[in-house]
């Protein structure tokens, strides 16, 4: 993995995961935060219903005792039930006609003598009541739906003299419930009220519409088995929040139940998990998208500081392979952060010496290839000449004498060679000493290296014995060539010890033949006209033909 790929990722991971970790714990946090918020605004609102019912409910109890407890009514009553005198009936008409006036909410005031017989009536067609034994003395309020709307009937018992006379019964608009139930601030979009009084069955007998059944006041019930219905909770007398419950249309709820003991009424306050789980999820979407970002901002972050940190290094990595193979070229300029900008620098200085190292090596070298080579010439020069005369000596002879016969016989030119002899040198160094010898020997070289060609090879073979080779030269040539030589070193003069003294030479001729067909033969050849120029008097020539003749 390259180093800006693991800088990205390391980044990414460091700053981006605690983050991404914190975002997700606050996000299950949130989601219970947010539906215990549900719960308890539910649980609040519901309990401020209930008391408000409650409240509404005292005022109607309040306005029925007020009514009841008039004196002028009381007395009226039990004077009716004595007499039966209609003038009574009429005075009571006219008390509880009084008493309507100024009661906006109160529907119709209706006395009623023990037998629920009628009396009187604010109303001329006064709903139709039954007395039923155990309402009056718990001076019970009833729901019950008159059209449109929902009546709450409040009777009280007629008293005079310590004796019941009759009793009295107010019916009410029942605006505070619908009022209440229509009012839904707090319960979001899909939240309602339910209110349910107790069917006869014992069940829960919704008393107000709903909000998908229009129709369901004093008509729609909810079983009492239902026990994970919140209403039915609320109608038990539990006071709970409830999650998940089921509603009216089987759909999950989350409710408030409450219950109003006195008067088995039911209250629930309900949203649907639906909008609850929405809102969760909308937070729940936001933090996806902050953790979106904040990764996206992790991995832009990351990029820019991998390419702040990795691109000069990989830029100078690249330069290194390029030093590898030699290219000693300054590297680039090193941007990104300090210790790499020092660190290009560095290298660059070690390029710049390392090139001039380079050189100064190359020209060392140079300057030893060229030494060696002049070591060289000197030492083959050395291994192939005579130190004393310069010329060269007997192993380099044969060397060249090898090639020459091989290119004669190539071309089928002539060769020939010669060995020459001083004659008595042994007198000379007797003589004048062993120091004149080598003057005279000296001398003789120069006179031959003056004298044949400067491509001739001329060699000292022995001690004061030489030899050269004649190439493409014929006999007769070479003999006439080789007695300007006898004549030319014969008249030297020499001078030792102030006595003037000359020195003589014998030849030995031999051509490449038959009879000579190689080098040894051919020296062997030369030796042995040599010889014989010597035995037959010295200063002469001899060539070898089948045997050494004089010329
Ligand atoms: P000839 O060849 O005519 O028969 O007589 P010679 O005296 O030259 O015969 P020889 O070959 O017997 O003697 C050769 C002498 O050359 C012997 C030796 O003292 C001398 N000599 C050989 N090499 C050198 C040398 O390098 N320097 C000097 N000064 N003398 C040398
Ligand atoms: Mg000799
Ligand atoms: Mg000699």
């Amino acid at each position: 993995m390259r180093l800006k790929h693991l800088l990205i990722i390391a980044f990414v991971v460091v700053s981006a995961a605690p983050m991404f970790l914190g975002l997700q714990y606050l996000n299950s946090q949130f989601g219970q935060y947010t539906r215990q918020l549900f719960s308890e605004n539910l649980s609040a609102l519901s309990l401020i219903a209930k008391q408000r019912l409650l409240g509404a409910v005292d005022r109607i109890r309040d306005t029925t005792s007020l009514v009841a407890s008039r004196t002028q009514l009381r007395h009226d009553m039990a004077e009716w039930n004595r007499t039966h005198d209609a003038a009574y009936a009429e005075d009571i008409a006219r008390i509880i006609l009084d008493a309507r006036q100024g009661l906006t909410l109160l529907k119709e005031i209706s006395v009623y003598d023990r037998q629920s017989n009628l009396v009187a009536s604010t109303s001329s067609a006064p709903a139709p009541w039954r007395l039923e034994p155990d309402q009056v003395f718990k001076e019970s309020i009833y729901l019950t739906q008159d059209g449109e709307d929902v009546i709450a009937t409040s009777v009280a018992p007629l008293v005079f003299d310590h004796k019941v006379s009759g009793y009295i019964r107010l019916a009410f608009k029942t605006t505070f419930i619908t009022e209440l139930v229509q009012q839904r601030t707090g319960l979001g979009e899909t939240g309602e009220w339910l209110f349910a009084v107790r069917h006869e069955s014992g069940d829960a007998l919704f008393a107000v519409p709903l909000k998908y059944d229009q129709k369901a006041a004093f008509r729609r019930r909810v079983a009492m088995d239902r026990l994970d219905v919140p209403i039915t909770q609320a109608m038990l007398g539990n006071e709970i929040v409830m999650s998940f419950a089921p509603d009216y249309l089987e759909r999950p709820v989350l409710a408030s139940t409450r219950y109003l003991s006195e008067l088995d009424w039911g209250l629930v306050a309900k949203i649907n998990e639906e909008e609850v789980a929405a809102l969760v999820n909308r937070n729940t979407k936001l933090i996806y998208i902050a953790e979106l970002s904040i990764i996206v901002l992790a991995i832009f972050a990351g990029v820019g500081l991998s390419f702040f940190i990795a691109k000069p290094i990989e830029k100078l990595r690249a330069h290194t392979a390029k030093v590898t193979r030699g290219e000693l070229a300054k590297p680039p300029e090193g941007g990104g952060w300090r210790e790499v900008r020092e660190l290009t620098e560095h290298f660059s200085v070690m390029i710049a010496t390392l090139k001039e190292f380079n050189e100064t090596l190359q020209s060392k070298i140079d300057e030893r290839t060229h030494d060696l080579g002049e070591a060289n010439r000197k030492l083959t020069e050395l291994a192939t000449r005579d130190p004393l005369t310069g010329l060269y000596n007997r192993r380099h002879l044969e060397v060249c004498l090898d090639h020459e016969i091989g290119r004669a016989r190539r071309y089928g030119s002539a060769l020939a060679i010669v060995i020459m002899d001083i004659d008595h040198f042994k007198a000379v160094n007797d003589a004048h000493g062993h120091g004149v010898g080598d003057l005279v020997l000296q001398r003789i070289s120069e006179f031959l290296k003056s004298t044949l060609r400067k491509s001739d090879i001329v060699a000292r073979i022995g001690g004061e014995e030489f030899c050269w080779i004649l190439p493409e030269t014929p006999e007769d040539a070479a003999v006439a060539f080789l007695d300007r030589v006898r004549i030319g070193i014969s008249e030297i003069a020499f001078e030792a010890d102030a006595v003037a003294f000359n020195v003589t030479c014998s030849f030995g001729l031999a051509e490449l033949s038959d009879a000579s067909p190689d080098a040894d033969k051919l020296l062997k050849n030369a030796d042995l006209a040599l010889y014989e120029a010597k035995r037959a008097g010295r200063n002469r020539i001899v060539a070898f033909t089948q045997s050494p003749r004089e010329v």
